[in-house]
C-alpha cells in the first residue's frame, strides 16, 4: 500500500472538456447583486419585477457560483470554499463527473451493489459500462481482490458509497485507502449519510487525496430534499473542472436562500440529528424482538435494514394497506426479503412498531 504516485489529473479529462471555452453569464462577469446604486441592464431580466405581491428579487438571476451559501458551508465543514461545488443534487454532480471524466461506448465506471441506484443510471444515460462487483456477503464490505482483476485502462470513476444505502453500513476505512492509493482513476466517496455515522468524513484528506472527490448533499441530515442541494468536496482543480462545464445558474435563488436560513441554525440541526439516531436505536431494539423478523441489519444511517424470514412483499403491502410506506428492496442483489425503513418521528415509529407487531404471517 504506497500512497498514490504522479497522479495526472489532465490526463483523465475528455479532450472535448479540456478544450470547451466555457460560458460566461451576466452574473458571472458582473457579480455584485441587490447593490441600489446599480441599474442592472445586463442579463435581460425583468426591471418590473415578478407579478407576486411582495418584496422579492426573483426577476433577477441568482449567484452562479453561490458565494454566500458555499461560505456557510465552508464554515460548518471546515473546508475552503474553493474546494466546494453545490449541485441541483449530488445526482447533478454525478452527472457532471461522468461527462468530464467518462468516454461514451470506452470507459468503464466501478460499483459495489446493492447500493444506490443512480451511479449505475447516469453511467448508462452516458453510455459507460457499469461494471459491477457485489459486496461482500456477509459483511457488506468490499471485494477489493475482485476489484483488482476487474479494475483496466478504460475504469475511470469507482464510486463507494459510505455508509452505504441501502446497507446502512459503513465501509472500512483502510479499504477506501487502499483505493485511493493505488487507483490512478478518480474515486467518489458518497458520504450522503455521513452525519448519522460515527465514522468521520474523509473530506479533510482532499489535500492528501488528488483523486478523491466527496460527495455529501443537505437532503437527508439537513432536512432539505425538497431544496435540491448537493456538495461536491474535491481538489480545486477537480472543482475548477465542474465549474467550467456546469449549467450557468444551476442552484435557483430560492434554494440558496433556504439553505442559507437552514444553515445559521445549526443547533436545531444538531437536535434532530440526536433525535434521529435516539429513535435509530430504539428501532432496533423494538425489531429484534419481533419473531419473524430474520435480521436487523447494524445501521450508520437514518435507515435500517431489515430481513424478514418469509415474503417481504407481503409486509410490505400489509404497511401500506394501514398508510405506512416502507421500501421494498427484494429484489435487488444480497437483499432477498429485506425491506428499508426510513427513521420517522417517535409517534410515527411508534406507530410503525405496533403495526409490524400485530402482522400475522
Ligand atoms: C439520498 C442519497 C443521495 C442524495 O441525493 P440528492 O440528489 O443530493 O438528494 C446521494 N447519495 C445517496 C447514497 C443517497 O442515498
Amino acid at each position: 500500500m504506497s500512497k498514490i504516485q504522479n497522479f495526472d489529473l489532465s490526463s483523465l479529462i475528455r479532450s472535448n472538456i479540456l478544450n470547451i471555452n466555457p460560458y460566461s453569464s451576466a452574473r458571472y462577469e458582473f457579480s455584485e447583486i441587490n447593490n441600489n446604486k446599480y441599474i442592472y441592464l445586463d442579463a435581460n431580466e425583468n426591471s418590473f419585477g415578478a407579478p407576486l405581491c411582495f418584496k422579492n428579487s426573483y426577476n433577477r438571476y441568482p449567484d452562479p457560483l453561490q458565494e454566500k451559501l458555499k461560505q456557510k458551508i465552508s464554515k460548518i465543514k471546515k473546508i475552503p470554499v474553493r474546494n466546494i461545488f453545490l449541485g441541483n443534487g449530488s445526482d447533478e454532480i454525478i452527472d457532471l463527473l461522468y461527462r468530464i471524466f467518462s468516454r461514451p461506448e470506452i470507459d468503464n465506471s466501478i460499483i459495489f451493489p446493492p447500493t444506490y441506484g443512480m451511479y449505475e443510471i447516469i453511467g448508462n444515460i452516458h453510455g459507460i459500462n457499469v461494471i459491477k462487483i457485489p459486496l461482500i456477503k456477509e459483511n457488506y464490505q468490499l471485494n477489493l481482490i475482485k476489484l483488482k482483476s476487474v479494475i483496466n485502462k478504460y475504469s475511470k470513476i469507482i464510486f463507494i458509497c459510505t455508509p452505504n444505502n441501502p446497507t446502512g453500513n459503513d465501509i472500512k476505512k483502510e479499504y477506501i485507502e487502499e483505493i485511493l492509493n493505488t487507483f490512478h482513476g478518480i474515486v467518489v466517496l458518497d458520504e450522503a449519510y455521513i452525519d448519522f455515522s460515527s465514522e468521520e468524513s474523509f473530506s479533510k484528506k482532499i489535500s492528501k487525496y488528488p483523486n478523491l472527490i466527496i460527495l455529501q448533499t443537505l437532503s437527508k441530515s439537513w432536512g432539505l430534499a425538497g431544496i435540491r442541494i448537493g456538495i461536491g468536496i474535491a481538489s480545486k482543480e477537480i472543482i475548477k473542472l465542474m465549474n467550467k462545464i456546469k449549467y450557468p445558474y444551476n442552484i435557483s435563488m430560492l434554494s440558496q436562500k433556504i439553505a442559507i436560513e437552514s444553515l445559521e441554525n445549526k443547533n436545531i440541526f444538531l437536535n434532530h440529528l440526536k433525535s434521529i439516531i435516539k429513535e435509530r436505536t430504539n428501532i432496533i431494539k423494538s425489531l429484534k424482538k419481533i419473531s419473524f423478523i430474520k435480521k436487523v441489519y447494524p445501521s450508520s444511517t437514518n435507515f435500517i435494514l431489515v430481513k424478514i424470514n418469509h415474503s417481504s412483499k407481503n409486509l410490505y403491502r400489509y404497511l401500506i394497506n394501514n398508510n405506512i410506506i416502507v421500501r421494498d428492496r427484494s429484489k435487488i442483489i444480497l437483499c432477498n426479503n429485506c425491506i428499508r425503513i426510513t427513521i420517522g418521528t417517535h409517534e410515527e415509529n411508534k406507530y410503525l412498531i405496533n403495526k409490524i407487531k400485530k402482522y400475522i404471517i
